[in-house]
């Protein structure tokens, strides 16, 4: 069976959140294999240790690339680790039928560069995978989600961005055997990261992109005080929390929460859009989310072509029953 490498990010020193389900998204269509890049002044970080954390979560092999400054490095570290991996796999004889990253900006980009790199076929925001005979069907939604599209690459190595939330399930554990490889001859332009500026506060909730559940405010919170409402349902539900440009623009909260075409897209298992009339730029940026629940008191409103469920009434009066239904579900 041929391999399928996913890219490990690291996360304080552990597999991020969306490894698990890059292994079980490759398990769909070969052996899973793992890629990780540790600093080589990082004596914090242990490859033994994340690659049995690996093994755990399906990976078969664990490529590690030890790196000088790798964790002070933008993303060239981790494009070439990728490349050297598909040498080491071709090398080894065992082919390797696709690359898969998640949707953040950085793996975005990494995957762009690898696709420049390799002669990849880039697919982007893909929503599921398949093996069709010999190729890699992949799912992504088009145009504001308005399309389903289904493809194989023409040619080249498919490279996925998959999206977080996209692949239930898990991948088999796997011994986690560890394949050293070297990046230490890349020659790439690299950016080197200076100093690090935390722009919002920092917050227990979970992050939008990868988040199970997201709860959104939009314009007809009326305020950033009352647009703590919808931080209180969030917060009551483990969610995290996203807002409309509207909400953004009238500066209710700040412009890293905002969901849609101009800003993240995310595809939550449940998103609770409360407020929001649903234009098609917002929509972009959520359709893709399993669940759909929608507040409105505007029954016309077009996120109720698209909630699975609709409350049509005052916010400011659905809300707060919503907040106490929830806490008295939890005792
Ligand atoms: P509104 O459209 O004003 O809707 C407010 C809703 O709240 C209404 O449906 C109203 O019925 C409801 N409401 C009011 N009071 C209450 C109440 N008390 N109880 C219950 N319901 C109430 N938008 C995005 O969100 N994300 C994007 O990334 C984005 N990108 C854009 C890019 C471009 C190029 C352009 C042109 C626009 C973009 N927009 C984006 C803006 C988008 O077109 C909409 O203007 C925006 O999504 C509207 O936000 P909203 O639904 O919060 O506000």
């Amino acid at each position: 069976m041929s391999q399928v490498l996913i890219l490990a990010q690291l996360q304080d020193g552990e597999p991020a959140d969306t490894t698990g389900e890059l292994l079980a998204a490759a398990a769909l269509i070969g052996e899973p294999a793992a890629v990780i890049v540790i600093d080589s002044a990082d004596a914090a970080v242990d490859g033994s240790r994340i690659a049995a954390a690996l093994g755990t979560l399906g990976a078969h092999t664990v490529f590690i690339a030890t790196a000088a400054n790798s964790s002070s490095t933008l993303i060239t570290p981790q494009v070439a680790a990728l490349q050297a991996a598909l040498a080491a796999a071709s090398a080894a004889g065992s082919g390797v039928d696709a690359v898969i990253l998640s949707t953040d900006n950085d793996s975005r980009e990494v995957a762009a560069r690898l696709a420049v790199r390799v002669g990849g076929a880039l697919q982007w925001d893909v929503v599921g995978i398949d093996a069709t005979g010999d190729s890699v069907l992949v799912t992504q939604q088009a145009f504001g989600g308005a399309f389903t599209v289904r493809s194989v690459a023409a040619r080249g190595i498919p490279i996925i961005s998959l999206r977080p939330n996209s692949v239930a399930g898990s991948a088999p554990a796997a011994p986690g055997s560890i394949t050293a490889i070297d990046i230490s001859g890349d020659t790439a332009p690299s950016a080197t990261i200076t100093a690090t500026h935390e722009k919002s506060e920092a917050t227990e909730r979970p992050s939008l992109q990868t988040a199970d559940i997201v709860v959104s405010g939009g314009r007809g919170l009326g305020s950033g005080e009352q647009f703590r409402l919808v931080e209180r349902l969030a917060d009551s539900l483990g969610a995290a929390v996203g807002a409309s440009r509207a909400a953004v623009d009238a500066g209710f909260v700040d412009h890293n929460l905002q969901v849609g075409q101009t800003g993240i897209t995310v595809s939550p298992n449940l998103y609770i859009a409360v407020g929001i009339s649903g234009a098609i730029q917002h929509r972009a940026g959520m359709q893709g989310s399993k669940t759909i629940v929608a507040i409105n008191k505007d029954a016309d409103s077009p996120i109720f072509d698209i909630a699975d469920f609709g409350v049509v009434g005052d916010l400011f009066t659905v809300v707060p029953q919503l907040i106490d239904a929830i806490a008295a579900r939890k005792n």
